[in-house]
């Protein structure tokens, strides 16, 4: 499968070049940059073949897929015109500035019959796959809350257009609160009902929230508490879920790296539960390459996309009301 990159960016240069090459027979066939000299560099620190600034003439060429990770305000054309194309899709979180949008690219490549995916890679781990099996197979018995920390301090190289550039996307909420969103829909198979929240700027954002608080409530009843940051440096991450038998408290699971510790705990005591250590992206580009091929769906549809997103939307819209918000799903 030959791979288009549209966007010189750290996320594929960090891990997703890898995770493709890491297929067999999968290549990287070119990269577009908005700037042809970084995108000439970018192409030869990466050994890729091609480097584009032009869209249409990167998608006329010799090329089946394409992964997505420029700014987040640019997602929606430039997946409309790859669908367009004929091309499958891989793009990354959040899948657009808006819940209709995300829509849109979702709606088009079904009416196009290419794969869509969305790159939420925290369901592709290890030790989220094995929480997952641990709801799953009763050792909670009926999950009654979830609390999620992913307040972290967000590394200088990174400390760009989302700490200053609304436009571009920029904020916590846009950038955390969506793999949050996906992770807690996959633990628990439902979608977030209504939501609070409180975010505030504390000392990176300029013009963007770097700290968020929500409070979600599921349409089972079970609530779920999240923080997100970029300012915190010391706190680690950790997924804890709670329910009727026992709890799951998972720490340094909400992360890119395939690394943490799983505890559960019942009245039988503490247990150690181990998980496998694969690496995340790898597993997401092969399921979506699979799907491409007409064998199961991506780890994260395009749906799982849009739905994250919404949620995301939904803080935003609480935070800054000071309401309590319904989701709104655009219509998936
Ligand atoms: P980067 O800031 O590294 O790249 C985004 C864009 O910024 C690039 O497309 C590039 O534009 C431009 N850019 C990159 N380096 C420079 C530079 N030195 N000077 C000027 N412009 C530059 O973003 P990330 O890789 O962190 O994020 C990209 C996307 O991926 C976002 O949508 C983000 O939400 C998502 N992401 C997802 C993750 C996941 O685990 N799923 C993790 C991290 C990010 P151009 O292409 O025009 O050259």
């Amino acid at each position: 499968m030959k791979w288009a990159l549209i966007g010189a960016s750290t996320i594929a240069s960090q891990h997703m070049i890898g995770a493709i090459r890491a297929q067999e027979g999968h290549s990287v066939s070119s990269v577009l940059s908005s700037d042809s000299n970084r995108g000439s560099a970018y192409a030869d620190a990466h050994d890729i073949p091609e480097a584009f600034t032009d869209l249409d003439a990167q998608l006329s060429g010799d090329i089946d897929a394409v992964y997505i990770s420029t700014t987040n305000e640019k997602h929606h054309a430039q997946a409309m015109a790859a669908i367009a194309a004929g091309k499958h899709v891989l793009c990354e979180k959040p899948l657009a500035m808006t819940v209709a949008e995300a829509v849109a690219m979702v709606r088009a490549a079904a009416e196009k019959g290419v794969t869509f995916g969305t790159n939420h890679h925290l369901r592709n781990a290890g030790s989220h796959l094995r929480i997952r099996e641990l709801i799953a197979d009763g050792r909670i018995g009926t999950v009654q809350a979830v609390r999620v920390a992913h307040a972290v301090y967000l590394p200088p190289n990174l400390q760009g257009w989302r700490i200053d550039n609304p436009a571009a996307g920029g904020g916590v909420i846009p950038d955390i609160v969506v793999h949050d969103a996906d992770t807690v829909r996959f633990h628990l198979q439902e979608d977030p009902a209504e939501v609070v929240a409180i975010e505030r700027s504390e000392s990176l954002g300029r013009g963007v929230e770097d700290s968020v608080m929500s409070v979600w409530q599921m349409p089972s009843g079970v609530t779920v508490q999240t923080h997100e940051g970029f300012t915190i440096r010391h706190a680690g991450t950790s997924f804890e879920i709670h329910g009727t038998k026992g709890s799951i408290v998972a720490t340094g699971v909400m992360t890119q790296q395939p690394v943490g510790d799983i505890v559960l705990r019942t009245e039988a005591g503490e247990e150690a539960v181990s998980f496998s250590d694969h690496n995340l992206y790898a597993r997401a580009v092969g399921l979506f390459a699979d799907a491409c091929a007409g064998n199961g769906s991506p780890s994260a549809t395009g749906i799982d996309g849009v739905k994250s997103l919404a949620v995301a939307a939904a803080v935003k819209k609480a935070a800054t009301t000071g309401q309590k918000i319904s989701v709104d799903y655009g219509g998936v």
